[in-house]
């Protein structure tokens, strides 16, 4: 027993004579807690001040934490003890409350206020319910009532020491964290849900070239004038619950006059509370300046290429027809046969020249810029028209279903037709004879869909992922004499995505594919 003289109470500190008796008996009573080992598993001795004017209490406190592994001093009274605080560092302080002199209450305010990391745990002979608010609400960690058991002291030191310990995890993570995000290449801006900044590295300030000092707590439409990083922003925090998706953007950042500007890739993303409500947004900035460069020339390459070919194709083309035709004279079955083939490759070479030469005008921005309202049903009509005959060659049914009202889109004419063709033409040339084929479009919540359906010999599941790119294609039994050049979906994807849509397929192997393409509603007529 601690703190009382109760010969007949026994196992309290205040008591130390009977201590060992008495610790067995306590110890049937409060939990077994090995203070020893939690000091042993942690990297810092900690130490202790007892701050109490009876002997009796800093003596047995100190005697038995020190058995613990803890380094302890003390202090006689509240003058003494604050004074002992402000020449070194203690992790702890044993605080007794009724002290002569300064009391133990002034002497935790002023504890507090100058040392808010110490833990304080009172010591008080008379804890009232008033008593224990009112030095919590100045800060105090715990209790402990005299007259109080060693075991009952071990435990509220043990506690002690584990929330010391935590606030000293989340501090070395905080330190990890930040120097991690600090040395980043790309661009880290974190903001709270007022849009106010709460983080944003020296990659982010370089890049969107800010040079002011602090910008911490300061709205981010003050420090950065990128109107599309501010628009993701506003965007991602005004995300609905129900909905949770990345937004991405390529800015182009100007660098000042003699310098290259900048290109780069933001994405930003709100995050939430338990309650699914936002609670900020995070953005990554990443510099995509030497990709697109690199890509740039790629395309320039493809496209000069392609150029040259095609000429010479086309007039090697001519001249075959020509003698096709039998104007350079007279053909034999097997020579006309042999040409024949010869054009059938010159053709395909040059569809494969075309496009090449459509995929780099797409990437580069060039002939997607013209934008007007598209009525979707009309455009469908006309295609499906147009193929009609095609897959009436095939015994292929064709449907281009109506939509249930007029759907708008903004979009590039030319790009647009070029998609429903492509889709068009590869539902017909991987569809075999007897088999449908439907287009349609509809509206979601969100976006306008363009589906192409038909039930042929589908994808297999492991090529799915590859569909949309370059030169791809699925090569087996049943594709090995479909001709064509891998490009279409590629086209067709990159003219979506620069109508800022997207693309999905869905098939199963020999039962068909169905793509579908989502476009942003732009124009809704009743
Ligand atoms: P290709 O000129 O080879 O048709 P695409 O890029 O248009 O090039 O298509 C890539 C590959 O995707 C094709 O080779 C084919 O294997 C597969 N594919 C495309 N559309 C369909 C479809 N409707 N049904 C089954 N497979 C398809």
């Amino acid at each position: 027993m601690i703190g009382k003289k109760l010969p007949e109470e026994g196992p309290r500190i205040g008591k130390i004579v009977e201590s060992k008796k008495i610790e067995a008996e306590s110890e049937n009573r409060v939990p077994d807690v090995s203070l020893k080992q939690i000091v042993k598993d942690i990297f810092f001795q900690p130490r202790v001040l007892v701050v109490d004017d009876e002997e009796r209490i800093q003596k047995a406190c100190q005697r038995l934490l020190v058995e613990e592994g803890c380094e302890v001093d003390v202090a006689q009274n509240g003058i003494q003890g604050l004074k002992m605080i402000e020449e070194r560092h203690y992790d702890i302080v044993l605080l007794d409350l009724m002290m002569p002199g300064m009391s133990g209450l002034d002497v935790l305010s002023d504890l507090k206020s100058r040392h808010p990391d110490t833990v304080v745990i009172i010591i008080t002979g008379y804890a009232t319910l008033e008593h224990s608010i009112e030095t919590m609400k100045k800060g105090a960690f715990d209790f402990l009532s005299k007259p109080f058991a060693p075991q009952e002291l071990r435990i509220v030191i043990s506690k002690a020491i584990e929330f010391i310990r935590t606030l000293q995890d989340i501090t070395t993570e905080k330190s990890r964290m930040r120097v991690m995000i600090n040395t980043l290449r790309d661009g880290v801006l974190t903001t709270d849900h007022q849009k106010r900044i709460a983080l944003a590295n020296p990659a982010c300030l370089k890049m969107l070239r800010c040079h002011k000092q602090s910008v911490l707590g300061n709205l981010v439409s003050d420090v950065f004038d990128e109107p599309t990083v501010l628009g993701m922003i506003d965007t991602a925090i005004a995300q609905p619950k129900e909905m949770f998706s990345e937004i991405t953007e390529e800015v182009c950042v100007s660098m000042g006059k003699g310098n290259e500007d900048l290109i780069i890739g933001v994405r930003c993303i709100p995050f939430r509370d338990r309650l699914n409500r936002n609670l900020g947004t995070v953005t990554v900035f990443h510099d995509i300046t030497a990709l697109k460069k690199e890509d740039q020339l790629k395309s320039d390459f493809v496209s000069m290429v392609a150029h040259e070919i095609k000429s010479p194709l086309n007039s090697v083309l001519m001249q075959l027809n020509v003698v096709l035709d039998g104007l350079a004279g007279e053909l034999s079955e097997k020579q006309k046969e042999i040409l024949n083939r010869s054009s059938a490759k010159i053709k395909s070479l040059t569809e494969l020249a075309t496009e090449l030469l459509d995929l780099s005008k797409i990437e580069s921005g060039l002939i997607n810029q013209e934008r007007e309202e598209l009525n979707l049903e009309e455009l469908i009509k006309e295609h499906v028209s147009l193929y009609r005959s095609e897959a009436d060659e095939k015994s292929i049914h064709l449907i281009g279903k109506p939509s249930e009202k007029d759907l708008f889109i903004m979009g590039n004419r030319i790009n647009i037709e070029e998609v429903l063709t492509n889709l068009i033409s590869n539902a017909i040339r991987y569809t075999p004879p007897g088999g449908k084929i439907e287009v349609w479009a509809d509206e979601a919540s969100d976006c306008i869909r363009i589906h192409v359906e038909d039930n042929g010999l589908g994808i297999p599941a492991d090529a799915l992922e590859n569909i949309f790119e370059r030169f791809y294609r699925v090569k087996n039994e049943k594709t090995r004499y479909i001709n064509g050049t891998g490009l279409g979906l590629a086209i067709v994807k990159s003219i979506v995505e620069s109508h800022h849509g997207t693309i999905h397929v869905d098939s199963v192997e020999d039962q068909g594919a169905q793509f579908t393409i989502s476009l942003p509603k732009t124009v809704y007529k009743i």
